[in-house]
């Protein structure tokens, strides 16, 4: 459910980043979606998990809302057309 009262400034106090990217001095290449669970970060160039959380069947209340307006459309593309 859409809830506008969630800012949509940056508000990222942590950072995450892959630790073999990090190790290896390498730009980070990581991807950020939705799964079964909740949100998974992935790193696209070692095929790793960096982070995955569980929202633990709740659904939350989110705001895909662009500064200036619109939506980033961040939802509902499935990775190579097959739903994860
Ligand atoms: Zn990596």
């Amino acid at each position: 459910m859409i809830d506008p009262r969630i800012p949509i400034t940056d508000c990222i106090h942590t950072y995450l980043h892959c630790g073999l990217c990090l190790d290896n001095k390498l730009p980070q290449k990581i991807e950020v979606g939705i799964t079964r669970l909740g949100l998974q970060v992935w790193c696209a160039r070692h095929n790793v998990n960096v982070f995955h959380v569980s929202f633990d069947g709740y659904e939350l209340p989110f705001n895909d809302t662009a500064v200036g307006g619109g939506s980033v459309k961040a939802v509902g593309q499935p990775r190579n057309g097959k739903p994860q």
